[in-house]
C-alpha cells in the first residue's frame, strides 16, 4: 500500500471543507483553475479560442474546463474526464418556517439517496445560493451549525436495536435550531444575517426571492486510523473525485496534442436529467464550440472528435466492509488504500468496455499503480454513474473508474488516505498521453 501524500491530503481536505455544496464545489474548483491562468468564459458570449487556450464555464453546480490542444480534435480526439459535484443531502423547502411542540424547526426535503439515519445528531450547518431582488444572487453559508435532528431516546422505542430505525422523511427529519420561547426571528432572516460580508448585505427576508439551500455535516473532514490511513468527511462521493481530476488537469500543464476537458457535474445523485446535469447538452456544446474554434474545421469536426475520444468517469467506488464482506462478489473486493478502481458491468450500467479499461489499466501500470476491479454480486443490483449516460448521449467510449470508499451516501463517508494522490497521478497520465490507439476498436 501506498504511503499518503500529506500535501495531497490537507488540499483534499481543505477542498472538501470549502465546499458544503455543488455550487461552492464548482466555485472552488473555478477559484483554483482561474489562479492556474484558466478564464471564465460566458456561455452567452461569442468566444475567440486559440489552440493551447485554458478556459472554464460555470452553470450553477457544475463546471466543464478545458485545454485546447495543438493538433485539431477531429484529428486527435478529446480526452474528458468527469465526475460529479452533488451529494445527497436534505433541503430546504421553499416555505421553511416551522414550529411544533415549542420548537422552531425548518422544513426539509431529500435530495438524492440519502443514508437517513446517518443525519441524526449531527452539528448541521446551511448553505447554498439565494436569489435576491434585482436579479443578483449569491452564495451564502450560515456561520456555525444552528441545526440538529435528535434521535428518538432508546427508552421511547424499546425495539429500535432488533428491528431497526426507520425514519420517515416527512416527519422524523425537521432540523431543530431553536426554542419558540426565544422569540429568535426566521431561518430566512439567519440566512439575510450571513449575506452581511456580500455584496447583497443589508438584505431581508423580504427580498429573498428563491434558494437552493443544503444542510451539511458542519465537522470538517479527519483523518482517522492509527497511522492516519483513513479519511472521513462529508462528501467524499463524489467530492473524492472532483479533487483529483482537477488536480490532474493543472499537474498535465501546457497544452499537448490532444485537447483535455474536465465535466464536474450536478444533479447526478437525482439522475443528471437538469440543464447543468450530464444529460444536458452542456458538455456536447462545449466541445462542439472548441472543435470550430480550430481554424479549418469541416462540418463533420464534432462526430468525427467524439469518435476519437474517451471519456473517464470517476465516481467513489464500493471498498468492502469488514462486518459485511458478503456483500461482494468474493473475487471483486476493492481495498480502501488499494488504488483505482475499474468498474465493470455487462448490462453496462458502467460504461466500461475492454479496450478503455485497457487504456485505463496502461496508465496505471505507467505510474507503477495495480487497478483493482468491481463487480456486483450477480443477485445484487449495481448502481451507476454519469458514465454510461455520457457515452449514450455523446457516444464517446468510456469507462468507470473510482476511488473506493466505505459507508456511501452516509452523512459522513471513509475513504483511504493514500488513494487520491495515485488517482491524481493516474488520471494525469490519461490527460497527457492520448490514452486511444485505435478508435475504431
Ligand atoms: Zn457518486
Amino acid at each position: 500500500m501506498a504511503a499518503a501524500d500529506s500535501a495531497e491530503l490537507s488540499d483534499l481536505m481543505a477542498f472538501l471543507d470549502a465546499s458544503p455544496t455543488p455550487y461552492h464545489a464548482a466555485r472552488e474548483v473555478g477559484a483554483r483553475l482561474a489562479r492556474a491562468g484558466f478564464g471564465l468564459l460566458e456561455e452567452g458570449a461569442g468566444w475567440n479560442l486559440e489552440p493551447g487556450a485554458r478556459g472554464y464555464v460555470l452553470r450553477g453546480g457544475t463546471l466543464v474546463a478545458f485545454v485546447m490542444g495543438t493538433i485539431p480534435p477531429w484529428e486527435s480526439g478529446f480526452v474528458v474526464l468527469g465526475a460529479h459535484t452533488d451529494s445527497p443531502n436534505l433541503r430546504l423547502k421553499p416555505s421553511p418556517e416551522l414550529t411544533q411542540a415549542g420548537y422552531r424547526q425548518a422544513a426539509v426535503e431529500v435530495y438524492g439517496g440519502v443514508l437517513l439515519t446517518t443525519w441524526l445528531d449531527k452539528d448541521l450547518g446551511l448553505a447554498g445560493r439565494v436569489a435576491l431582488a434585482g436579479g443578483r444572487h449569491e452564495l451564502v453559508r450560515l456561520p456555525g451549525a444552528p441545526f440538529r435532528i435528535p434521535n428518538l431516546a432508546i427508552h421511547l422505542n424499546r425495539d429500535v436495536n432488533k428491528e431497526g430505525l426507520v425514519v420517515n422523511p416527512q416527519h422524523h427529519l425537521a432540523p431543530i435550531w431553536g426554542l419558540e420561547s426565544s422569540g429568535a426571528g426566521s431561518v430566512l432572516e439567519l440566512v439575510t444575517a450571513s449575506l452581511a460580508s456580500t455584496p447583497a448585505a443589508g438584505a431581508t427576508a423580504a427580498d429573498i426571492l428563491g434558494f437552493d439551500l443544503c444542510f451539511f455535516d458542519a465537522q470538517g473532514a479527519t483523518l482517522g486510523g492509527a497511522g492516519g490511513e483513513l479519511i472521513a468527511s462529508a462528501r467524499l462521493d463524489n467530492l473524492g473525485s472532483c479533487h483529483p481530476i482537477t488536480g490532474a488537469l493543472l499537474d498535465a500543464g501546457d497544452a499537448g496534442a490532444t485537447t483535455r476537458v474536465i465535466a464536474l457535474h450536478d444533479h447526478e445523485e437525482v439522475g443528471s436529467q437538469s440543464s447543468s446535469g450530464a444529460r444536458s447538452r452542456l458538455l456536447e456544446s462545449l466541445l462542439g464550440r472548441l472543435v470550430t474554434s480550430y481554424a479549418g474545421a469541416p462540418a463533420d469536426a464534432l462526430p468525427r472528435a467524439l469518435a476519437r475520444s474517451l471519456f473517464v468517469s470517476s465516481d467513489m467506488a464500493h471498498a468492502v466492509h469488514p462486518n459485511y464482506p458478503d456483500k461482494h462478489d468474493k473475487l471483486h473486493r476493492p481495498l480502501l488504500g488499494g488504488g483505482p478502481v475499474v468498474k465493470v458491468n455487462v448490462s453496462q450500467s458502467y460504461a466500461t468496455d475492454a479496450v478503455a479499461q485497457g487504456a485505463f489499466v496502461e496508465a496505471c501500470r505507467a505510474e507503477g499503480v495495480t487497478p483493482q476491479f468491481f463487480v456486483s454480486r450477480n443477485d445484487q443490483p449495481c448502481g451507476s454513474t454519469i458514465g454510461p449516460i455520457t457515452a449514450a448521449r455523446l457516444g464517446m467510449r468510456s469507462l468507470d473508474i473510482g476511488n473506493p470508499m466505505l459507508a456511501m451516501h452516509s452523512c459522513r463517508e471513509t475513504a483511504g488516505a493514500a488513494d487520491p494522490a495515485v488517482m491524481r497521478r493516474v488520471l494525469r497520465r490519461m490527460l497527457v498521453e492520448p490514452p486511444l490507439r485505435d478508435p475504431a476498436a
